[in-house]
């Protein structure tokens, strides 16, 4: 049966940016190859979609057949001695720690959301609140087939491949498609970690506190408030989380389930969490959301002085899972939504750098609603945003007023990141210009991915607004190269 297409609004997660395209949805190789050749009948290029999770453009394609992957999601095969699990690139990492963890076992790597695909995350090379510790997903994937754009499969891993293991991971969809992955998965003898909560300050005062405890800790996320000025500037709280050890929980066996990990669907056993997002939409303006960070820092100086309390694995790796649709708190109406702007930056200029984008982004009336800090460490994927240091993930609103100015604010402050060393994260990015990724990596490295995508795809047909925006000279047919 031939691959049914249809025509569909394709939107950023933070819905800043999106287009009606054609898109189709195959649950297999076979389908996937088909969908490859469907577009190139057509004149179209071919942009890799998961769950659409990406804050910015990573998955958009304005000239492209959409191949969504999120019907091919079966999960293969799961050793329960060794925790490997197999899967296909569908599936959702909600999907994987459901499976795993009452089988005694949790995923390496989970990002803030559990809505992903394995697919995505991989293209990604996401990072969980434990970067400082495990790394990235590419460190816990052992392997993968990826079917390049002429329709071959390429099996590749650490021995296997290499090259194509490490670029491909954080390749964000260029070089081809992840049709199976087989991943690590971590060994846990609890449904439940134990959370300390930490005030500080200032942000010099958290940044101490994540470097004290990055010995102790399995898992270190710090939560700014970015209205805070002068003396304060940076203040918040850090959630420092650790497993349990084997016997520290009696009651393992039921915290383990699924029952103990649901998260209840009313806030004070009546609201339900569903309309939560209508209430805070109330919030969403300067003053709110001043008010809403205020709150929240003085509940984290409240949280730091009682003892450590016991959370599920669900609750703490998705805390922003437990308000369904709060995005729609930015508005929902066209050009309204939230971009996400996360530099990365090597730990010696780390403090300067956050403190000058908090204060610049104050001084512009641009205030970030949301500000995540986390440590990182390095890892050895070709075009990984991860450094030794760390990232402050910072939530602006959009709308269709403030849109151009806000996006040269963040162009301007990129030029202090970038001049520090630092890097971006593009599965968060839709503002920064062409010519990034040069100052980011090596050009040993840039040219040794550009071999492999002319190698695995000579004609360009996997793009995406992302790497047309940030990388144009990636996506052009060999036509287009020679007139350029
Ligand atoms: C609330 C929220 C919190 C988040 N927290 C974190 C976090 O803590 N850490 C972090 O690292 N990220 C985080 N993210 C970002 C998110 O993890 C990444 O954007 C991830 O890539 C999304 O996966 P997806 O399945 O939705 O993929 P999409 O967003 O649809 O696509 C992402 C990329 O994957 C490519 N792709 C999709 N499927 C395939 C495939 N089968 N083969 C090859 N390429 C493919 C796409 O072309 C695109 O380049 C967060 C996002 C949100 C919305």
């Amino acid at each position: 049966m031939a691959l049914a297409r249809s025509y569909r609004y394709v939107e950023a997660w933070g819905m800043a940016s999106g287009a009606e395209r054609p898109v189709v949805f195959p649950r297999s190789t076979a389908e996937l190859a088909e969908a490859f050749a469907l577009a190139r009948r057509e004149g179209l290029r071919v942009t890799l979609r998961g769950g659409g999770n990406s804050y910015g453009d990573a998955s958009l394609g304005a000239r492209s057949l959409v191949v969504d992957c999120t019907r091919f999601a079966r999960l293969l095969a799961f050793d329960a001695t060794t925790g490997i699990v197999e899967l296909e690139p569908g599936v959702t990492v909600r999907d994987l720690w459901r499976h795993t963890l009452p089988r005694g076992y949790w995923p390496r790597v989970v990002s803030g959301t559990s809505f992903p695909t394995l697919g995505g995350i991989a293209a990604a090379n996401i990072h969980g609140k434990n970067n400082f510790a495990v790394g990235t997903v590419g460190d816990a994937l052992l392997e993968f087939d990826l079917l390049a754009a002429d329709g071959t499969l390429h099996t590749c891993s650490r021995a296997r491949n290499a090259d194509l293991f490490h670029a491909a991971i954080g390749g964000f969809g260029l070089l081809g498609a992840f049709t199976r992955l087989k991943l690590a998965t971590k060994r846990v003898h609890s449904g439940e970690l134990e959370v300390t909560t930490y005030a500080g300050k200032h942000l010099g005062e958290l940044m101490d506190y994540v470097r004290a405890h990055v010995g102790d800790a399995d898992y270190l996320v710090g939560w700014l408030d970015a209205f805070a000025r002068g003396d304060t500037l940076g203040c918040g709280q850090i959630h420092h989380a650790r497993y349990l050890a084997e016997g520290e929980d009696p009651r393992a066996e039921a915290t383990l389930t699924l029952a103990h990990q649901e998260i209840g669907p009313n806030v004070a056993g009546f609201f339900p969490k569903a309309q939560l997002w209508r209430l805070v939409r109330f919030l969403n303006h300067d003053s709110g959301m001043r008010l809403l960070n205020r709150v929240r820092y003085w509940q984290g100086r409240l949280e730091g002085c009682l003892p450590p309390r016991r959370w599920t694995h669900n609750e703490f790796a998705f805390l922003l899972d437990s308000i369904p649709n709060w995005k729609w708190s930015y508005g929902r109406a066209s050009g309204h939504g939230l971009i996400q702007f996360q530099p990365f930056v090597p730990d010696a200029a780390a403090a300067h750098v956050f403190g000058e984008i908090l204060r610049r982004s104050q001084a512009r009336g641009f205030v970030p609603y949301l500000a995540v800090l986390k440590r990182h460490r390095p890892d050895p994927f070709w075009l990984t945003h991860a450094v030794d240091g760390w990232s402050l993930a910072l939530d602006y609103k959009v709308t269709p007023e403030t849109r151009a100015a806000l996006f040269a604010h963040c162009r301007a402050l990129a030029e202090l990141v970038l001049a520090a060393g630092g890097r971006f994260y593009f599965a968060k990015d839709l503002v920064l210009p062409a010519g990034v990724l040069e100052r980011m990596f090596p050009a040993e490295r840039l040219a040794a991915f550009a071999a492999q995508k002319r190698r695995l795809d000579p004609e360009g047909l996997l793009e995406s607004d992302l790497w047309r925006r940030v990388a144009p000279s990636y996506c052009a047919t060999p036509d287009e190269s020679r007139r350029s």
